[in-house]
């Protein structure tokens, strides 16, 4: 069965190239009806915190990425890591190195001064009939794969196609520190071994790793994963997608207003592409996903196509639906979501919104308190033009039978030609009177739904 895994390293919060590593993994493991690991790599003691492993929880439960297994944390596994070491020393895949830090910054520099690659010369590297120096005192040593030295190692990666590293240009890696701890290399060696991850996809960041993970695994008796590296996100700029382009944390952007089945329509289309579908379920992503279809190319991070999308699933939700994910933030703009009918407005409004923010915005035109129009409005648009058509509005709609929206339109309508008037010299005088503001969605809706006794109170504050 697949097996993938999704690895952060919980070191701030889950951004979006993470997310869209971490979606890839899902729906590739969904794909096949396999399964969806979660492991925490947060051996970087210094910069990993409990406050990122939460944003990178919390992050994944906004998309409904739900692993199968985990979270595992390699801080959990070290005895494991031990064991392993202690198995690759005694098979003599892995060596005691006691050079210093500052030997070996001293081998490098000489490579560098033969215009070689910089690395470790091998000093403690035990080959047959070689006599190994004599181990300095109190030195710890640190623990060395033994990497070979000859051929290559290759492997058809899912993303890129063949790819090929000369042994010779491997270093033999350090796996244990001198206080014994393993190193990052190693760790993922070891669990994507024992979690039997079948299908690495991962950024491509790590391609240099992974010859040094496939000779490790190789050494230990494994098979190799298949890996699959993706090209990082850019920013609009074309510059790596950063802090500096904005909200990189997925969670910024369920708070901005996002939908999750927005952002994972929009993730998925950062690099991995279905013919010509920009719009597509989660259903069909995991129906359609195919690891041929990621691209080599990176992808650009494009906020306007993401509002698009968005755009979109506002429009498809049922209002319902819409108004239970609006109403908190339309509380905590300040307004009471409970004083107006909100399915209806959601209806009203979610053909032109493009984030529950702005659905809560339009909302709070029926959900917050409203002690009429500032001075400056009223002074500019309640006059002597305006005031005898917004009493006869008043008049009129006071008198209606039904109090919905084609009524008030018809009431609107005699009005206007009442007094021979157009459209403007009404609507907007009494979107000011009864919203204080110039501009809102259709006049005769918002008049319907803010109600029959709302409406009158406030023309007849402005009238009377
Ligand atoms: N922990 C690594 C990272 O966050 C990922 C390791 C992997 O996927 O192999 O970059």
């Amino acid at each position: 069965p697949v097996r993938t895994r999704f690895a952060p390293s919980p070191t701030g919060y889950l951004h979006l190239g993470g997310a869209r590593t971490a979606l890839f993994s899902w729906a590739f493991a969904r794909h096949h009806k396999g399964v969806f690991v979660l492991r925490i790599e947060d051996t970087d003691l210094e910069r990993s915190t409990p406050e990122a492993v939460q944003a990178i929880l919390d992050g994944m439960a906004w998309l409904e990425m739900t692993p199968d297994e985990g979270p595992f944390y390699q801080m959990q596994r070290m005895d494991r890591y031990r064991e392993v070491l202690a198995e690759l020393l005694e098979k003599g895949h892995a060596y005691h190195c006691y050079s210093s830090p500052e030997e070996v910054e001293a081998m490098r520099e000489r490579a560098r001064a033969l215009g070689l690659k910089p690395r470790y010369d091998g000093t403690w590297r035990p080959e047959p009939g070689k006599t190994l120096p004599p181990v300095p005192e109190g030195r710890k040593p640190v623990i060395r794969f033994r990497n070979p030295t000859d051929g290559a190692t290759t492997w058809n990666d899912m993303v890129k196609g063949p790819i090929r590293f000369d042994n010779s240009e491997l270093d033999d890696l350090i796996i244990a520190r001198p206080d014994g701890t393993p190193t990052y290399n190693f760790c993922v060696v070891v669990d994507d071994w024992d979690m039997k991850i079948t299908h690495v996809i991962r950024g491509d960041d790590h391609v240099n790793n992974t010859p040094r993970q496939i000779n490790i695994l190789r050494a230990l008796g494994a098979t190799p994963p298949e890996y699959g590296h993706v090209p990082m996100i850019l920013g609009p700029d074309g510059e790596k997608l950063s802090k500096r382009h904005g909200a990189v944390s997925v969670v910024e952007y369920d708070k901005d207003g996002y939908l999750p089945e927005a952002m994972i329509n929009y993730l998925a289309r950062l690099g991995w592409s279905h013919g010509n579908d920009e719009l597509f379920t989660r259903e069909q992503l995991v129906e359609w996903f195919d690891v041929r279809n990621l691209s080599k190319s990176a992808a650009q991070w494009d906020p306007k196509k993401l509002n698009w999308v968005n755009a979109h699933y506002i429009k498809q939700s049922g209002n319902d639906d819409l108004a239970a994910r609006v109403s908190p933030r339309i509380s905590s703009l300040g307004g009471d979501p409970g004083s107006a009918d909100l399915p209806a407005i959601m209806g009203l409004l979610k053909d032109r919104a493009e984030t529950l923010n702005q659905l809560a915005e339009g909302a709070m035109l029926f959900c917050a308190a409203f002690n009429g129009p500032d001075d400056e409005l009223r002074a500019q648009h309640i006059n002597a033009e305006s005031l005898p058509l917004l009493r006869d509005f008043r008049q009129q709609a006071d008198a209606l039978a039904q109090w919905d929206a084609s009524s008030l339109s018809a009431a609107i309508k005699q009005v206007l030609e009442q007094h021979g008037v157009k459209m403007p010299k009404l609507a907007i005088p009494l979107r000011v009177a009864v919203t204080g503001r110039t501009q809102t969605p259709a006049i005769d809706a918002v008049l319907a739904l803010l109600g029959r006794e709302t409406v009158l109170q406030r023309l007849s504050a402005v009238t009377e």
